[in-house]
């Protein structure tokens, strides 16, 4: 049977499996870039909330923003603090505009994009790997070559573990979202504010949030962090906190919901995932490049994508035989802020922090200024947290940090 052959084979087409597949076609690699669901709009699980420098890092055009946001608020169950600057601080992306974007740059530099096609298996066959996938309108199965296959296919990790029992312990989250219209007056007070809500009041052991898109349009979220991925599937207590944020904090009286929407993280505790097999390279959540305290994976996606590009390139010139390397660089980048930020989110959200340390801990932070605010919400400096305050709050802050365990 004479198969079509590519390149580079990329399954998952969310923001690691996008961005992988467009920087590849643009150097002129013949990339196939499928994807399960047969629209962007179908699986447009992500509140998308990214800080400004995305764009420009990422090369992303305006029809990708949902909102400009210049404002940050975390509420806990007693404390509400603001940070604000003249200038926007980030963007909500409009999730199925921007993957769609990356997979029209694919398509642009004359690469090819499937959709609505799953993956079901590999196998290799004289130096090559043919991949298989179903086509999900008609259940045809179809097959490719491919000389280098990624596996982008997020939390399921669909290409790098052939059975569950593989797979190294997880953090697991699940979030749901609605995107709700509500009133003029309503969205003009929320516009541009990146709103958090922690503590038991709006979201005992996780967090909810507001984020505001276009046109009158916001994003209200509720997720929770669990040890034991079976206990997920309840979703009540998720939709309780999204309507009483909806009801209480906005007290919109006459919302519409335009879209209920949700998904799953699953976080590799100490990034214990597999990286690479022989020709075959996982990218974004598959290696929880996801921060797993904030929920925040886009980038952190994107940039991990990048940096298996170059690595893909090595290999296919012949001057790399595998993606050990890829690998090494990987921890390089992610281990110590990622280990940080998973040693707090287990102290937050599993083992459940006392509420009042909560509380104390964000109304410390109001001595902060914005960008240092930013510097520890976004870039993980939590050295920040200490640092700058005065000798007072200073030994508060380390009090508090000690409880934290840090
Ligand atoms: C509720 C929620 C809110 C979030 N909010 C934010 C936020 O505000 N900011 C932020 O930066 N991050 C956020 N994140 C995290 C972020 O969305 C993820 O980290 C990011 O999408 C990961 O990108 P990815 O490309 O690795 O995987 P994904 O986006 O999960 O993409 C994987 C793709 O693979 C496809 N796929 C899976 N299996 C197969 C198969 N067998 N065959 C074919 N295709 C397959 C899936 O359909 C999917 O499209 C949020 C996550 C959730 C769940």
């Amino acid at each position: 049977m004479n198969l079509k052959s590519f390149d580079i084979v990329i399954v998952g087409a969310g923001p690691a499996g996008g961005h992988c597949a467009r920087i590849l076609a643009k150097s002129g690699r013949k990339v196939l870039l499928a994807e399960q669901n047969d629209t962007f709009d179908k699986n447009d699980f992500s509140s998308a909330a990214t800080p400004l420098e995305t764009l420009s890092k990422f090369d992303l055009p305006e029809s990708v923003i949902g909102s400009y946001w210049h404002k940050l608020t975390i509420e806990t169950s007693k404390v509400s603090q603001t940070w604000e600057s003249p200038k926007s601080l980030g963007v909500v992306l409009n999730f199925a505009n921007f993957r769609e974007f990356l997979s029209s740059e694919v398509q642009g530099n004359g690469s090819e994009v499937w959709l609505g096609y799953r993956y079901i298996k590999h196998s290799q066959a004289s130096g090559e790997t043919i991949v298989e996938f179903k086509q999900l309108s008609d259940g045809q199965i179809v097959k490719v070559s491919a000389k280098v296959l990624v596996d982008a296919t997020g939390f399921v990790r669909a290409i790098m573990y052939d059975k569950e029992n593989d797979k190294p312990d997880f953090l697991s989250g699940t979030g749901i979202e609605y995107l709700i219209e509500v009133e003029l007056e309503v969205y003009d007070k929320y516009a541009s504010d990146l709103i958090f809500f922690l503590g038991d009041k709006w979201m005992p052991k996780g967090y909810s949030w507001i984020f505001p898109m276009e046109q009158n349009r916001l994003k209200v979220g509720a997720g929770r962090i669990f040890l034991d991925p079976k206990t997920v599937k309840n979703l009540e207590p998720l939709k309780k906190y999204i309507y009483l944020l909806i009801e209480e904090y906005l007290k919109s009286k006459s919302y519409k919901i335009i879209d209920k929407h949700g998904s799953t993280l699953k976080y590799s505790r100490g990034l214990k995932d597999i990286y690479c097999k022989d020709n075959i390279i996982a990218i974004g959540d598959t290696v929880s490049t996801v921060n797993f305290l904030g929920g925040e994976g886009i980038r952190h996606g994107m940039d991990g994508a990048q940096i298996a590009g170059k690595y893909i390139q090595r290999y296919l010139e012949g001057e790399i035989s595998d993606f050990r390397d890829y690998e090494t660089e990987m921890h390089r980048k992610f281990d110590q802020k990622w280990n940080i930020s998973e040693r707090l989110a287990v102290r937050k959200y599993i083992d459940d922090v006392n509420d009042e340390l909560t509380d104390k801990m964000i109304s410390y932070l109001k001595y902060m200024k914005t960008e240092d605010v930013m510097d520890i919400l976004f870039y993980y400096k939590f050295e920040k947290i200490s640092r700058g305050l005065g000798g007072y709050l200073q030994r508060k802050i380390k009090e508090l940090i000690k409880k934290f365990h840090l």
